[in-house]
């Protein structure tokens, strides 16, 4: 499930609704025992609890979509795919500016990140990295949300000389919970008042102790401005894929994320999406969330058509029948009748949901006027 009421959360850990309220209102958030929290925030809660979660998204469950199990021999390397994470004007956008070194800050309206997106690069070593552009954390947020995890690292942005800030320990904190690992870039370090050191106490009072100070967090000195540090960035990454041991079966269908998506008044539903396994194709039928539809087409990061997408490459698709939330999985499947069948299921869940949601908060009113 993606919601789950306070009660129940408390129930299921077997805690007091009392310690339940009082932790989620150490995180701010100001709850009663009927009150629905989502899938992220009761994440949060059962980690400080010391519980383990297993997301399982029912509705799958139940049409037996669940996914298809690969065999070993079938697995080869993919790319990793990266999410930018950090405090407000730490240079995340610069960053990833730098790192697609084909400029966009400069057509940001007040310098916030208004494009969301994902791009890849193809290092000389003909290696690729998908970087997924987003502002602050929100798609990272939403998407665990929404029960997708697409990112295999973070790269922590931290200002060299500002230091560790709210948004730092944010960021933090749902990678930690995500259990993606870190690189540190201390960027900003062109500035006279640059302070990596600093940089680096900080983040050991927030549990991140990186190589230097003897922890396995890896951490790079970079200047986004001046593009200095970038390769070391990309080696850290690549370092960290490896460990990872990335691999996808690039032969069965596809299954991914929505990254973000649109109505486009020429081209309709336009979706940015993720293969995470198998290949996507032109042609194939797709169910992204409540939407489906056959792939019209398939764009690259750069705007051209392409017939297939390998896995880890971020993708536009064209074709759909409406606009897909971001975050959802999506998933090809056999054929129309599936694809609509399996729409219309969702869509009967996603009314029951809201009508669950209503009844629920109708229920916080009264108890709030008793
Ligand atoms: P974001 O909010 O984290 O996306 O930060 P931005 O990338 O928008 O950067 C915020 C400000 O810091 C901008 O004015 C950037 O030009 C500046 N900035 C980013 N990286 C560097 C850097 O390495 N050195 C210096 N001196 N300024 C930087
Ligand atoms: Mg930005």
């Amino acid at each position: 499930p993606e919601t789950i009421t306070v009660g129940e959360l408390a129930n299921r850990m077997a805690a007091r609704q009392g310690e339940v309220i009082k932790a989620l209102m150490k995180m701010g958030v100001m709850a009663t025992a009927a009150q629905i929290i989502d899938a992220d925030t009761a994440e949060l809660v059962v980690n400080e609890f010391g519980h383990r979660v297993k997301r399982v998204a029912d509705s799958d469950v139940e049409l037996g979509i669940e996914g298809v199990e690969d065999r070993p021999e079938d697995l080869k390397a993919r790319p990793p795919v990266v999410t930018v994470m950090g405090h407000v004007d730490h240079g995340k956008t610069s960053l990833l500016d730098a790192l697609r070194t084909t400029d966009v800050t400069s057509g940001e309206a007040g310098g916030i990140t208004q494009h969301i997106g994902a791009y890849q690069v193809t290092l000389p070593s003909k290696q690729k990295v998908t970087f997924i552009d987003t502002p602050g954390h929100e798609a990272f947020t939403s998407m665990r949300a929404r029960g997708a995890s697409v990112t295999d690292v973070v790269v922590l942005v931290v200002a060299a000389d500002d230091g560790v800030m709210p948004q730092t320990i944010e960021a933090i904190k749902h990678a930690q919970a995500a259990e993606v690992p870190m690189i540190v870039a201390i960027n900003k370090m062109d500035k006279p008042g640059a302070n990596p050191d600093r940089v680096r106490s900080e983040l050991l009072t927030h549990g991140v102790v990186v190589e230097s100070m003897g922890g396995e967090t890896q951490e790079v000195e970079v200047s986004a401005l001046k593009k200095q540090g970038l390769d070391k960035v990309l080696e850290a990454i690549l370092l960290q894929a490896e460990i990872l041991d990335l691999k996808a079966n690039p032969n069965r269908p596809a299954e991914g994320a929505v990254i973000e998506s649109r109505l486009d008044r020429g081209r309709g539903a336009v979706a940015t999406v993720l293969d995470q396994k198998g290949t996507l194709r032109r042609g194939d039928i797709v169910v992204a969330g409540t939407e489906w539809g056959r792939v019209r087409a398939l764009l690259d990061d750069r705007g051209k058509q392409i017939k297939e997408a390998p896995p880890a490459t971020p993708v536009e698709i064209l074709g759909l029948t409406g606009v897909p939330e971001a975050g959802v999985p999506f998933v090809v499947v056999e054929n129309d009748n599936r694809a609509r069948e399996i729409s219309e299921f969702r869509q009967r869940k996603q009314r029951e949901k809201a009508n669950a949601l209503q009844v629920a908060a109708r229920g916080t009113l009264d108890q709030m006027l008793a």
